[in-house]
């Protein structure tokens, strides 16, 4: 497989290459300079879900590690299942909190530890990622105890929910976890610059594990086929999918899944009150705003880092920009469409919430809506309580975490600061 920057089309690298760099130069997104496609589509959605995402990326990056390795790695990776729920008439959740750490996030941050494992073959590396919640989690538990593997992750300090915090740092061992004291874009803006710098990336043998990653939005195509392939025979075509949406990765593989064949109608671009993407895409007009605290905080992202995809996928001719509509539900429409969800007999949390809201009011009578449930309900306990005035019981990887201590440090959103305190924590070792 063959992968270009997006800043630099003379910056070309193969798989192994852009899952160890993560960035290219310019702090360029890699992109496939060829996307695969499927014209057995119908025989692929007959596979059990393994065995086709084998195939599935076997198409990417069979070439490169072999069918039988990327058949090892998927099933080390996918151990737990994407579930459909039928919520209503015309309406389906995508369930992908079964795994680890209850987020959608367990998917890519699985696939690409299996992969890194196998690719570097035993040299050091260490991982620093930020994450507005989820992706801490899912990285942390997925390279937990790998030999030569350390992880940093930085994250808001006293933004994301008390239980999801736990879930990462609370592990020790190879996971360093840093609070810092200001917002994610500030943490995601510290990552990149140490990827700039070259004493640190290279002195560190730095690799990113966040959703720039390409070997994550690889493995988030599969999760669409599996969808479609659970939808009724007569709806496959049919479907409309809403995607909860802060850094774009998801939404990226949606589109990357359309490209390679399946059958999804158009996509709606689910966000917060941090409406970088709808507003742009009904103005024209590129124009982030302060990044605002919001109860869906996985996606209190105003500058998404995966959107030059996006652009690269529509400006490449795979794409046409007009099956993408966006829409913005802010904090009372999410708790209302919570409430909702709850007379339709399902419990959810605000970020599949507002992707429920999104479709729930959007479909045409030939469509059925496809949301994204992307966290586990009780990830977001006191909000779903305090919202549906339920309680909620905690599924074992939360119980396992909550009473255990919190072992992060605490820094200010001071890059000089972190560099400090990375050297201190890893060269010694
Ligand atoms: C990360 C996350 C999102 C946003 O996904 P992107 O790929 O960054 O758009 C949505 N919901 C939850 C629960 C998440 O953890």
């Amino acid at each position: 497989m063959q992968l270009v920057n997006l800043k630099d089309a003379s910056e070309q690298v193969s798989f192994a290459q852009a899952v160890k760099q993560g960035l290219g130069r310019n702090q360029g997104l890699f992109f496939p300079t060829e996307i695969p496609s499927f014209d057995n589509i119908d025989e692929l959605l007959a596979m059990p879900f393994v065995e086709r995402s084998t195939k599935i990326l076997s198409a990417f990056i069979g070439d490169e590690l072999g069918e039988d390795t990327v058949a090892d790695i998927v099933k080390d990776a996918f151990t737990f299942p994407a579930k459909v729920e039928q919520v209503n008439d015309k309406t389906y959740c995508l369930e992908l909190f079964h795994g680890p750490t209850l987020a959608f996030k367990d998917f890519g941050g699985r696939f690409m530890a299996q992969c890194l494992a196998r690719i570097s073959d035993g040299a050091p590396i260490t991982i620093l990622t930020a994450t507005s919640g989820d992706t801490g989690a899912a990285v942390a538990h997925a390279f937990h105890g790998l030999d030569n593997i350390n992880v940093v992750i930085l994250f808001p300090k006293g933004k994301i929910s008390p239980l999801q915090q736990k879930l990462f740092t609370t592990l020790g061992d190879n996971i360093h976890t840093v609070a810092i004291e200001s917002d994610f874009d500030a943490c995601q803006a510290m990552v990149k610059h140490a990827f700039d710098d070259v004493d640190v990336r290279e002195g560190l043998h730095l690799n990113s594990a966040n959703s720039i990653n390409i070997s994550r939005l690889l493995a988030q195509v599969c999760y669409y086929f599996e969808a479609v392939a659970q939808l009724p025979e007569d709806k496959r075509s049919k479907a409309v999918f809403s995607v909860p949406s802060g850094n774009f990765g998801n939404l990226t593989a949606g589109m990357i899944a359309k490209v390679m064949g399946l059958p999804i109608k158009r996509f709606i671009a689910a966000t917060n009150l941090n409406d970088t993407v709808p507003r742009y895409l009904k103005t024209g007009e590129w124009a982030p705003n302060a990044t605002v605290a919001t109860m869906s905080n996985a996606m209190d992202v105003s500058q998404p880092n995966n959107w030059p995809r996006i652009e690269a996928l529509v400006e490449r001719g795979y794409i046409d920009k007009a099956i993408l509509r966006g829409e913005s539900v802010d904090e009372e429409y999410t708790q209302l469409a919570m409430r909702q969800l709850l007379k339709e007999g399902y419990t959810s949390e605000p970020h599949a919430a507002i992707a429920y809201r999104a479709v729930s009011h959007d479909l045409n009578d030939d469509e059925v809506g496809v949301f994204l449930g992307t966290a586990h309900p009780a990830k977001f306990r006191e909000t779903v309580e305090n919202v549906l005035g339920t309680p909620l019981s905690l599924p074992k990887p939360l119980a396992d975490c909550a009473n255990q201590d919190s072992l992060e440090a605490e820094l200010p959103a001071d890059y000089e600061a972190l560099k400090a305190h990375m050297i201190a924590l890893l060269k010694g070792e």
